[in-house]
């Protein structure tokens, strides 16, 4: 079932139960903007107990802010209560929420954009779209293209630190401007964003990242002087050269290399060269890599690919002195693609130009070609697994990437050689 008929039918059941029910905050802005929403939320005056009572297939998840998700049709729909509490600083948790009504929940909300509410079942007089109920002049500013809090900026940012972080985020996706009372609001209690948890940070980070445009929102970021908190350094005024190199023509990169990218442009505030780069890369990066993983609580898959990735960067620059085995290594390591991306967006075209040129050939060889012989064998020839064993392995299979085994017979005659030694 599509989503948005799955969120119609919940709010006809609602309604036919005597409530009020509407389609609230994102789907409704995406709709008016003619983005297909991502997903359904659904705001009513019927207590988190009434939902679940009404709906099957209903489970709470968070019964403290009066959120309710329903399953239905194959689409988690969300129906939340109208609530005069949103977010928290987490100092301020509030430990209950105090329900209202719409009005009241649509002035709670960050964002005039994210403020709005539709009822499906009505027609708009001038757009034949869903009958629009806006408290917060949230139309004017989507036609205006900007991201305005509701109410008094500095307030609002005060209730939740957060928000101040979500605003280049949604103008980054939607390729809006900051309003500029919001903007200005946001530059002195930007400090405060550190009260936050690391896990709200990273999750908003992740997420600005993922959008359209990740190089304007770290832009954003800076400007509002977010940076500082948002990674537990200090704030830096830097061009984001690789940032913007990176994603001048691709979208959607993995949120390790955009990491890896704004570290880089954080370090070199534009100064940037190959060896400077891979200097960092090889020395106090993986550090300041396990700093950003506390700041942005980061998963280990990504941190451990942004210090894969980065780890290759002195490889390449040493790929001129490679022998056929080890440039094989690198082509076949898991992220090289990815570090070979970075390279492109780095300074260093001529060296990424004649590595390309090279890795050529290799790759159409088959950079990492099944192993002709392995550890099996060696037991077999009487070798017991240990360092040496490994060792052992390891370099008849380099033999074998740079062609001086070729075929399995070659390679135990070359084991059985090596082994008398070791
Ligand atoms: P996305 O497509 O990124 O999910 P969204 O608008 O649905 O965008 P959510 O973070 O899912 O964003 O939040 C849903 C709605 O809840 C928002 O549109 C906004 O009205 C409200 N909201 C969410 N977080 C906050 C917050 N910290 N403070 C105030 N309102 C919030
Ligand atoms: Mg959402």
């Amino acid at each position: 079932m599509a989503a948005r008929d799955a969120a119609m039918l919940i709010v006809r059941e609602l309604r036919d139960a005597g409530h009020v029910a509407y389609f609230a905050g994102g789907c409704v802005r995406d709709a008016l903007l003619g983005h297909e929403p991502k997903d359904y939320d659904i705001a009513t005056d019927a207590t988190p107990e009434q939902v679940r009572a009404l709906l099957p297939r209903s489970r709470a998840v968070g019964e403290a802010f009066g959120v309710v998700l329903v399953r239905l049709g194959g689409n988690n729909v969300e129906v939340a209560t109208f609530r005069s509490e949103w977010g928290y600083t987490d100092k301020r948790r509030p430990d209950h929420v105090i329900f209202t009504d719409a009005e009241h929940d649509a002035k709670r909300r960050d964002f005039t954009i994210n403020g709005l509410f539709a009822d499906p079942f009505e027609r708009d007089a001038d757009t034949g779209g869903d009958r629009i109920i806006d408290y917060v002049g949230g139309r004017a500013d989507l036609a205006a293209r900007v991201v305005r809090a509701i109410g008094d900026p500095s307030e609002r940012f005060s209730e939740d630190y957060l928000r101040m972080l979500r605003a280049p985020r949604f103008a980054a996706r939607l390729n809006f401007d900051i309003e500029p009372r919001t903007a200005a609001a946001i530059r002195p209690l930007a400090k405060h964003l550190g009260q936050i948890s690391r896990e709200r940070i990273g999750m908003e980070v992740q997420a600005m990242l993922a959008g359209p445009r990740p190089a304007l929102a770290v832009r954003m970021v800076h400007a509002l002087r977010l940076d500082g908190p948002v990674l537990n350094e200090d704030h830096v005024d830097v061009p984001l050269h690789t940032l913007e190199a990176l994603t001048r023509d691709a979208s959607a990169l993995p949120y390790a290399t955009l990491l890896v990218g704004w570290l880089i442009d954080r370090q070199f505030a534009g100064e940037l060269s190959f060896e400077r780069v891979v200097n960092f890369a090889g020395h106090e990066a993986p550090a300041r890599l396990r700093r950003w993983r506390k700041a942005l609580c980061l998963s280990n898959q990504h941190h451990d690919q942004a210090k894969a990735m980065l780890a290759l960067l002195p490889v390449a620059y040493r790929w001129s002195a490679l022998d056929v085995a080890r440039r094989k290594r690198l082509l076949a390591a898991s992220a090289w693609p990815e570090a070979l991306r970075l390279l492109r967006a780095l300074p260093a075209a001529r060296e990424v130009a004649a590595l390309e040129r090279e890795a050529q050939p290799l790759i159409e060889e088959g950079v990492a070609p099944p192993p002709l012989v392995d550890g099996n064998d060696l037991i077999k020839l009487g070798l017991t697994p240990g360092p040496a064993f490994g060792r052992l392995l390891e370099e008849v299979y380099d033999a074998q990437l740079d062609g001086r085994v070729r075929d399995r017979e070659g390679a135990l005659a070359w084991v059985r050689e090596r082994a008398r030694g070791v």
